[in-house]
C-alpha cells in the first residue's frame, strides 16, 4: 500500500487522498495545425472509498490500443456506476488512456504513430503519446498495488478471450499473478516470457513491482456482447480479489433483461498457453487470406491454417499455409486483404502445469 500525494503534476482536477468520486484529465501538450498550443485532455477518474488509506490502490486502463472495445465500454460504465462507498481503497481508471487514437478508432494515433504499449518510460517533453507513457510510468503506476490494463485484438485480429501475463518475474509475483487470472476468469491466459516488450505497461509494472495482469478480448475493432458480459463479472471478481470491492459488490450493468438471458459464467478450467516468438503464420505474399482453420482450434504440425489466393494472377495457385508447430489458434486475422508480412495466424502452445513455469 502506497500514501499517495494529493497531486500530481500533470494530473488535473484530482486530489488522490480525497474520498468520492472525482472525474479530471492527464494534461497532455501538443502543438501542431490542428492543437495549437492546446492541452489534450486524457479523461481520469479516481473513485476512493471513504477511508482510502485501508485498502489497495487499483490502476485500471483501456484504450491504451484505440481500436479495442470492451475496456473502453467496461470502464466507462465502472466510472458512472461504482458507488465509491463500496470501495477499500482507490481506483484510479482511464478509459482511454491513448485518447488520439481513441477518437481516431485506430491503433496508434496518426498524431505521432507511436504504440503506447511500446512507449513506456516514456519523455515528458515526447510526443503526445510518450507524455501519456510517461506519466503511466512515473505518476500512476509507482502509486498502485494492482494494474489492468485490458486490450482487445483490434481491428485487424481475433484473440481467444485471454488474460494476458507476462511470466515471472519471480515465482512469488508469478503465483499472485495465476491466481488474480483465476478470478478474472477467462477461458484461456496468454503467457508470453518475462519482459516480452519492455515498453508496455506490463513491462513497466514487472520493474515498478506491481502486480499487474492484461486481457486480450476478442477484437475484429467491435464490442462482442458475450465476451462483454464475461469480461465484466470477471473485472469485478479481479477487483474482490485484490480486495478493493467486497465480493458482494453489485455490478453495475449485471441487472439489465439481456445480461440475465446471456448469464456471465467462468469456465471451468483455465487453459494456460504460451505465445512464443515463434507463434506467428506470415504471409510470404499479398492477397486474398482464406483461412481454413477456426479460432481456438487445435492444429498439428502440416494442417492446412489457410490459402492466399493472388489478385492478378489468375493461373497461379494460391499459397498454402501449414501449421510449423502443434498447438492453437490463438489469434486469427480478421482483414480479408493481407500483404507480405500480415500475421495470418499465431499459434499458442498449451501449458500443462503453468503453476511451473519450466513446465
Ligand atoms: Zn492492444
Amino acid at each position: 500500500m502506497v500514501q499517495l500525494p494529493h497531486t500530481i503534476d500533470r494530473v488535473r482536477g484530482i486530489d488522490f487522498a480525497a474520498p468520492g468520486r472525482q472525474l479530471g484529465h492527464l494534461s497532455i501538450e501538443h502543438s501542431n495545425n490542428e492543437f495549437d498550443g492546446a492541452v489534450i485532455p486524457v479523461p481520469i477518474a479516481v473513485l476512493a472509498g471513504p477511508d482510502a488509506s485501508n485498502g489497495p490502490t487499483v490502476l485500471l486502463t483501456a484504450g491504451t490500443h484505440g481500436d479495442e472495445y470492451e475496456g473502453q465500454v467496461l470502464l466507462h460504465e465502472l466510472i458512472r456506476t461504482l458507488d465509491p462507498g463500496s470501495i477499500c481503497g482507490r481506483i484510479i481508471v482511464l478509459p482511454s488512456l491513448n485518447l488520439l487514437a481513441v477518437r481516431e478508432g485506430s491503433r496508434v494515433s496518426k498524431v505521432d504513430g507511436a504504440n503506447l504499449n511500446r512507449a513506456l518510460p516514456g519523455h515528458a517533453a515526447g510526443g503526445p503519446t510518450a507524455q501519456i507513457a510517461r506519466i503511466v510510468d512515473a505518476d500512476l503506476l509507482p502509486l498502485a498495488d494492482f494494474a489492468l490494463d485490458i486490450h482487445s485484438g483490434g481491428a485487424v485480429n481475433e484473440y481467444v478471450p485471454s488474460a494476458f501475463v507476462y511470466a515471472g518475474p519471480t515465482p512469488e509475483v508469478w503465483a499472485r499473478k495465476m491466481a488474480a487470472v483465476e478470478a478474472f476468469g477467462q477461458p484461456y491466459c496468454v503467457v508470453v516470457k518475462p519482459n516480452y516488450v519492455s515498453g508496455s505497461i506490463s513491462g513497466a509494472a514487472d520493474r515498478a513491482g506491481v502486480l499487474m495482469v492484461s486481457t486480450e478480448l476478442g477484437g475484429r475493432g467491435t464490442v462482442n456482447r458475450r465476451l462483454l458480459a464475461d469480461s465484466r463479472a470477471g473485472l469485478y471478481k479481479l477487483l474482490a480479489h485484490v480486495g478493493v470491492l467486497d465480493g458482494g459488490t453489485p455490478r453495475p450493468g449485471a441487472t439489465a433483461d439481456a445480461d440475465a438471458r446471456t448469464p456471465a459464467g467462468p469456465p471451468a478450467d483455465i487453459q494456460y498457453i504460451q505465445l512464443g516468438s515463434d507463434a506467428a503464420v506470415m504471409a510470404r505474399a499479398g492477397g486474398l487470406f482464406e483461412p481454413t482453420v477456426d479460432l481456438g482450434q487445435r492444429v498439428v504440425v502440416g494442417d492446412l491454417i489457410g490459402k492466399v489466393h493472388f489478385i492478378d494472377e489468375l493461373d497461379r495457385p494460391a499459397y498454402e499455409y501449414r501449421a510449423h508447430i502443434d498447438g492453437l489458434i490463438a489469434t486469427l486475422r480478421h482483414p480479408t486483404l493481407v500483404r507480405t508480412g500480415s500475421t495470418l495466424v499465431n499459434i499458442a502452445v498449451p501449458m500443462d502445469n503453468p503453476s511451473r513455469l519450466d513446465s
